[in-house]
């Protein structure tokens, strides 16, 4: 039986044998040591887990700079340092190094793995790369990902994206990895030059997308346009440098609603916490996503706090697998979070609420102080087509969406497209929201 397909008991007795052994693996580390000290060797490693203090990034940086480059966490020799991967930095906190060993790099190609075979790559198919190389994990993990199938990818993310489309109507590839951001900008552009996607890339079945939440009628105009099916990955440097969630053969799409991801539990212990209790979520809430490893052997991380706010819907699938899952294409950052006007309201969720808006092609965002000393959001919109008739209409749906979603009345212009910036560069996490409070506050 595939480790994917194990029943839960047997999955949870896996997972508890391999944190044994990595607990006792750690116990002599520098950096986990005083962590471990009161964790009992007797009973269920599961259990023992809980009482260890979660890890946040700055402990991480802490350590790091105490001791350049790995810090103490670091639990193989320098020397079996084989590969080495950092962290965006987007947090402005400052990125995080985590290295592999051999092992750990072949591990991560082999995980992503699952994430290609899932969506339909069978060995021989050709299938499209767009991420450029970089010391980022997820153009790495999934790149091998591609390898581990048994195939050679067609990296595509060097070249311009008229270009890219010239390249992927040679290859004719079955699928395809991209941000959202990459595969919308694919898109317009191919609408932009007259290059018919369904024609030109007719072997295509799968997308492969992940690193930005997207609003499901966006997901089901790229199923249309590009004639596959959407799947999501899930992957952070902190989980083994690899992917460690992602859809089934099911997809990111069931029956016109979210699908979801199965996590790797063979991997990694994987809990959903309630961010101010720390107590775990019930299916269907949304919490805080904790990694533990349990097979990396340089960088090994127990209870690692991602700031992932995620939804756990269970561990039942029609699939048949019995892994813990969560919602596909809405996980955000709780960092993202903006108060506006005394809401709670996150970027992610006002950009599903702008896209789910068929006349909406692209936006900017803006929290500033208005004229009258308040929070305003300043939202600049450019629609499909320009008209008055339109931009009526559209002003009503998105000034009625966010007083119903968010509380929050919008202070609109109507702008063309080439007035906003362009989300387009697929290494680039979009930005379409910022906030400038701080500044105005201090004029
Ligand atoms: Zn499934």
């Amino acid at each position: 039986m595939s480790v994917d397909h194990l029943p839960r008991e047997q999955l949870r007795a896996l997972q508890s044998r391999k944190l044994g052994a990595q607990i006792e693996r750690l116990r002599s580390n520098p950096f986990y040591k005083a962590r471990l000290a009161n964790i009992a060797s007797k009973g269920s490693p599961l259990d023992a887990l809980k009482s260890i203090e979660p890890i946040d990034k700055h402990q991480l940086l802490t350590d790091q700079n105490a001791e350049p480059p790995y810090g103490q966490r670091l639990n193989v020799p320098k020397r079996d340092v084989a590969m080495t991967h950092t962290t965006a930095g987007t947090s402005g906190l400052g990125q995080e190094i985590h290295g592999l060993t051999w092992r750990d790099v072949e591990a991560a190609g082999y995980l992503s793995s699952f994430a290609f075979r899932w969506a339909g790559l069978r060995y021989g198919d050709p299938a499209a790369f767009n991420v450029g190389f970089s010391n980022s994990s997820g153009g790495n993990a999934m790149l091998r990902g591609i390898q581990a199938v048994g195939n050679t990818p067609y990296l595509i993310a060097q070249a311009g994206f008229e270009e890219r489309l010239s390249i992927l109507a040679k290859a004719d590839p079955v699928g395809m990895y991209g941000t959202p951001s990459a595969i919308n900008g694919l898109l317009r552009t191919a609408r932009d030059i007259g290059f018919d996607i369904r024609r030109n890339l007719p072997s295509l079945k799968f997308l492969l997308t992940s690193a930005e939440p997207f609003p499901i009628e966006w997901a089901l105009r790229m199923e249309e346009a590009w004639g596959a099916r959407l799947f999501e990955d899930y992957g952070a440097t902190q989980s083994a440098s690899s992917i460690c969630a992602s859809c089934c053969e099911r997809g990111a799409v069931v029956d016109g609603q979210r699908g979801h991801m199965h996590l790797f539990e063979w991997s990694f212990v994987f809990e959903i916490l309630d961010p101010e209790t720390r107590e775990p979520v019930r299916d269907g809430e949304w919490g805080e996503l904790f990694i533990t490893t349990l097979d990396k052997e340089a960088s090994p991380l127990l209870r690692f706090g991602t700031r992932d706010r995620v939804k756990y819907t269970g561990t039942r699938c029609g699939c048949g697998r019995e892994l813990m899952c969560i919602e596909s294409g809405s996980i955000t950052r709780y960092d993202d979070m903006m108060k506006i006007k005394g809401q709670n309201v996150w970027p992610a969720d006002m950009e599903k609420a702008l896209f789910g808006l068929a006349e909406v092609r692209e936006f900017s965002g803006e929290v500033a102080i208005g004229p009258k000393g308040r929070d305003e959001l300043y939202l600049r919109v450019a629609l499909t087509e320009r008209g008055e008739a339109l931009e009526k209409r559209a002003a009503d749906d998105i000034r009625a969406a966010f007083k119903a979603q968010f509380n929050v009345s919008p202070v609109l212009t109507f702008v063309d497209v080439t007035e906003l910036p362009q989300w387009t560069t697929p290494e680039k996490k979009s930005r379409r929201f910022v906030d400038t409070r701080q500044k105005g506050l201090a004029q």
